[in-house]
């Protein structure tokens, strides 16, 4: 029986490939499940196409499963050692290979759940659970590429500090849980004002930053005005009659006082200190010298 015959009679779906750069451009498209190769006929040609396929980036693992003649010893051990997860010689036993490679795919699927459970956890280790905006934690380490990237290419790169007005009174109001939605419904707000490239984060309890990559001050202050006013539109709680508003701080790269991310985290700090203490609702910019007056958007 054929390889792909004896394959089928175990009610497995079978493609072929005919070469090996075949199965090679094949495998990045069709993701098959397995990869049974038979190797007699140049068993150097089954290494090359193996270290191929370990060399591609798939998300999940397809186990290889190798059929070498019986003088192709070395080889078949090589086969073992550069990743292959089963190496047979010839004549086999086709029971056995059958058993093989239906142990392969039980293995392919546990290695694939934990890939996906990782994922997942990883997903979950850097969302806010409140908000489902990204957390902290995410934002530092983006901030720090981002950083990193502005600098190497000499791009632009924005960051929006945002937090929300008075909100401890919204609390004492109408009641923590109430604070959660209001919390969630600026979460929604952010969202839809931002890019799929910008990177939007819970900072702190009622604050939140946005990171705009390939963006100068101008387009973060025409973003920033934008959330300001969604967030002052939105009628909140149980009557809708809640509102609230937020005050913003802008920093930008490049700019002569900012050389490390801190600096324009900072900046963007001192900014949103400053919209709060000249009244709160408005975006202030951060000041690039110790001269230039701060531009400011009047709350409307
Ligand atoms: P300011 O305009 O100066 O920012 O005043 P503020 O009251 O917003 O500032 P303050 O820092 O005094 O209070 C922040 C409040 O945010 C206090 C805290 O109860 C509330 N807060 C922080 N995290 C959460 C949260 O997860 N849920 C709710 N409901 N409230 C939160
Ligand atoms: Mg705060
Ligand atoms: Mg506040």
């Amino acid at each position: 029986m054929t390889l792909t015959g004896l394959l089928a009679s175990a009610d497995l779906e079978v493609a072929e490939a005919q070469s090996g750069q075949a199965a090679v451009e094949r495998i990045g498209v069709e993701n098959p499940d397995a990869v049974v190769m038979d190797a007699r006929h140049s068993a150097l040609d089954g290494l090359t196409v193996l270290r191929r396929i370990r060399a591609m980036d798939l998300k999940y693992h397809i186990p290889m499963l190798l059929l070498f003649s019986e003088a192709d010893r070395t080889e078949r051990l090589l086969a073992l050692k550069q990743g292959a997860d089963d190496a047979l010689a010839a004549p086999w036993d086709s029971e056995e290979l059958l058993a093989r490679v239906q142990r392969s795919l039980v293995l392919k699927r546990r290695v694939d759940e934990l890939i996906t459970e990782g994922e997942k956890l990883e997903r979950l280790s850097f969302t806010d659970g409140l908000t489902q905006v990204n957390n902290h934690r995410y934002f530092q380490e983006r901030l720090a590429d981002e950083f990193r990237r502005a600098q190497r290419y000499d791009d632009p790169l924005s960051l929006i500090l945002l937090d929300l007005d008075h909100f401890k009174a919204v609390n004492d109001a109408h009641g923590h849980p109430t604070g959660d939605l209001v919390l969630k419904a600026v979460a929604d707000a952010l969202r839809q004002n931002v890019r799929e490239t910008d990177v939007l984060a819970r900072y702190g309890g009622e604050e939140f930053a946005v990171m705009l990559p390939q963006t100068h001050l101008a387009g973060s202050l025409t973003v920033a005005e934008r959330i300001r006013k969604d967030i002052q539109a939105l009628r909140l709680g149980p009557q809708a009659t809640l509102r609230v508003t937020a005050s913003f701080g802008i920093a930008g790269f490049p700019s002569p006082t900012i050389s490390v991310a801190e600096q324009l985290v900072a900046s963007a700090d001192d900014a949103l200190y400053r919209a709060k203490h000249e009244g709160r609702n408005r975006i202030c910019l951060a000041q690039t010298g110790g001269t230039t007056s701060p531009f400011q958007a009047q709350g409307s």
